[in-house]
């Protein structure tokens, strides 16, 4: 099974994907430790990566690609692949068809971990901290006992960082959805992609995502 996760940051992919990858035992395959792992064992295009990455600019395309197939043409992604982070343009979702036929191989699914901006928001944008010792705490998952009471040293002074302020949220997501939103118009398009409604317990997504899979 050769699967695509796609989803706006809070969404839950990240959990999902270890499920995935623990109940079908298929590798987990991230731009982010892909890229790590070419650097470390210093393979040509990871020294090329890293020298984009050194000047502080973006890894090109050609790169990139030639990353992921590297890493889709090892013998553990014979039985499937969860890819995660990837595509994340139209012309890296067009490249990476080719190289899958290069391989003889194709997606079987696109899933779509999709949860509502506004709900969004509320996750990623409730964190504050005590100015006083640094606690944290989450509006709606990590609440202080007494309103506006720190509970480690009951100061009442608080803040939120500029991350995670709504206003940043908000902006970060709309950068999120402008850029994938012609990846997903291409998979609907080729009849591959499967909406789950992720505003539910990580359990019931992911019985969905095994209805998907199975
Ligand atoms: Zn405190």
């Amino acid at each position: 099974m050769n699967l695509i996760l796609m989803g706006l940051p809070g969404a839950g992919k990240g959990t999902q994907a270890e499920r995935i990858i623990a109940e079908y035992n298929i590798p987990h395959i991230s731009t982010g430790d892909m890229f790590r792992a070419a650097m470390a064992n210093e393979t040509a295009l990871g020294l090329e990566a890293k020298s984009y990455m050194d000047k502080g600019e973006l890894v090109p395309d050609a790169v990139t690609n030639g990353i992921v197939k590297e890493r889709l043409a090892e013998p553990d992604t014979d039985k499937g692949f969860l890819l995660d982070g990837f595509p994340r343009t139209l012309d890296q979702a067009e490249a990476l068809d080719q190289m899958l036929k290069d391989l003889g191989k194709e997606i079987d699914a696109v899933i779509e971990i999709h949860v509502p901006e506004e709900i969004l928001v509320d996750r990623l944008a409730g964190r504050y901290m005590c100015r006083t010792c640094g606690a944290t705490y989450h509006k709606v998952f990590n609440p202080t006992t007494v309103e506006g009471t720190c509970d480690r040293c009951g100061g009442h002074d608080f803040y939120q960082r500029e991350d995670d302020k709504p206003e940043t949220v908000k902006n970060r997501l709309a950068v999120n959805v402008k850029s994938s939103e012609p990846i997903l118009a291409y998979y609907k398009e080729k009849g591959l992609l499967q909406l789950i409604d992720g505003n539910r317990e990580i359990d019931a997504v992911f019985a969905d995502v095994k209805n998907i899979i199975e």
